[in-house]
């Protein structure tokens, strides 16, 4: 598949919070300000719904809202607005907080993936040559620069020589586990197991971070069938015919930013309005109809790591989350769960939901959620920082995104970035992107920043 996680995410559109590129600018990250990545953001945005000094018209990225949300997920953003939390129209605008519908990577009730909006507009150039089946299994380094990559493609292994840069995005698990592959990280770990390091880079697959997140469930009131009848073929009639209905729906509608302690700078949680039973990644089912109010902790401090385990490329890494590990950050998840259970007492009240199902009425008191949420808690997907930008000892890259102490190698993913950042993932991602591409279009040696981002009408992107 193409896209990568793009291609199969809940394609909520979120770019975290000002604080928190405010936090990497603060920490060495230059030109990873708010102010620096916003034109970023909004020039590879076509947003349908907003057009505003935050949103941007035009770009390759297709975002709007899900056409037709269930009336549970209005009802439970209304519960909210109920116990005092106010409405927000556009958590990618002035500010982040609040309760609404989310932005969704769509267009004409579909999913809109960065393979759709960048990839297939130019993929016919001579240019572009895209390889499907082909695994990469290291970087190839001549002296201290990267010279090209070799890939295994069937039995076959090749070698693909490169006289630009190399950009490796291959995610937060496998860019890690690729410099690993090719002698680039700890020293002493990669001798251990049989591969030559080349380039000691200690911090190459620390600092691994994830927003662990846990279900609430519970039934829905009266007639209410939110998505348990999805798969009724009069809904796949709907939507073939007019792109609409319940099949047009991403599943988490409609939620929430909040803080848990207003003396936080940024909001710790999003919790996520679904009118559907959602437990274990979906892996659970329900038999009845139902809802679920999830809460996704965005402001963890836990790290993990991610370690090759042999010099063979095509084995898995090792990955270790190590997710909820202090007890202050266990406090807030308990802190999030009787959140959720206020909202949804709001909305049992007004008759929306019924009875709970998950924690379920055996589970009362702060020890009792805790234990819960020990057995309970998942990660959201969004894992994070484990090739960061940040010094020699504690990061893999520099500001521009170039691995330190290696010549003609740059990373451009999730794993770039210092700290996790207070949202879903891919819109991040995306800015990475157009953050590295202005990077290799400017002079080789330079170590400042590009001008600002061209718009998207201009940057080649579109054709
Ligand atoms: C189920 C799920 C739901 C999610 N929901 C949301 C959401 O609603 N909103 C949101 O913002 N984020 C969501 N995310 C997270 C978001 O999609 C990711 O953070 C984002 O797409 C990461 O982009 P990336 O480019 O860093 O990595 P990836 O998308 O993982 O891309 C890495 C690419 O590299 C390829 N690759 C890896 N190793 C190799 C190799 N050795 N050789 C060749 N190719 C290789 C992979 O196949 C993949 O195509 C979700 C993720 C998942 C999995």
């Amino acid at each position: 598949m193409l896209g990568g996680c793009g291609s199969m995410n809940a394609m909520i559109y979120i770019r975290g919070n000002r604080v928190d590129y405010n936090d990497w600018a603060a920490e060495g990250a230059d030109g990873w300000a708010y102010e620096d990545v916003l034109p970023l953001f909004t020039r590879s945005e076509n947003n349908e719904q907003f057009s505003n000094a935050f949103h941007g018209r035009g770009g390759p990225l297709n975002v709007t809202q899900v056409r037709d949300v269930d009336p549970v997920s209005h009802a439970l953003v209304d519960a909210a607005a109920s116990i005092g939390i106010p409405r927000n129209d556009d958590f990618n605008g002035e500010r982040q907080e609040g309760t609404g519908q989310f932005q969704v990577t769509h267009r004409n009730g579909m999913r809109w993936s960065t393979a759709e909006g960048f990839l297939r507009p130019v993929r016919r150039r001579a240019t572009v040559t895209v390889r499907t089946g082909a695994q990469v299994t290291r970087i190839v380094l001549e002296g201290d620069r990267a010279s090209g990559i070799e890939l295994k493609a069937g039995q076959k292994l090749e070698r693909i020589s490169c006289s630009g840069d190399v950009i490796l995005c291959a995610g937060a698990f496998n860019t890690p586990a690729l410099l690993q592959h090719s002698g680039i990280g700890p020293a002493e770990h990669l001798r251990a197991i049989g591969i030559e390091p080349l380039v000691d880079l200690p911090a190459v697959g620390n600092h691994l971070m994830e927003h662990p997140i846990a279900y609430t469930n519970y039934e829905l009131a009266g007639k209410r069938q939110g998505l348990f009848d999805a798969e009724d073929p009069k809904h796949l009639i709907k939507w073939l015919l007019r792109r609409r209905g319940k099949l047009t729906s991403n599943i988490g509608e409609t939620g929430t930013h909040i803080r848990t302690d207003p003396a936080m700078p940024g909001p710790n949680f999003q919790l996520l309005f679904s009118p559907a039973y959602f437990m274990e990644h979906g892996l659970q089912s329900w038999d009845a109809p139902a809802a679920s109010i999830v809460a996704s902790f965005i402001a963890p401090e836990s790290r993990g790591s991610v370690r090759v385990r042999s010099a063979d490329p095509l084995r898995k890494p090792a990955v270790q989350l190590n997710m909820l590990s202090t007890d202050t950050e266990m406090q807030q998840m308990v802190d999030a769960i009787e959140l959720a259970r206020e909202i949804a007492a709001a909305a049992q009240t007004a008759g929306v939901l019924g009875a709970e199902m998950n924690p379920g009425p055996a589970v009362r008191t702060r020890e009792e959620i805790t234990a819960w949420l020990r057995a309970n808690a998942q990660h959201t997907y969004h894992p994070a920082c484990t090739a960061r930008i940040g010094s020699e000892t504690d990061g893999v890259l520099d500001p521009q995104l170039r691995v330190h102490d290696v010549q003609g190698l740059r990373v451009a993913d999730t794993s770039i970035m210092p700290t996790i950042i207070r949202g879903n993932t891919m819109a991040p991602a995306v800015m990475i992107g157009e953050r590295c591409a202005e990077l290799i279009r400017a002079p080789h040696s330079s170590n400042e920043m590009p001008a600002p981002a061209l718009a998207a009408a201009d940057s080649g992107l579109l054709t």
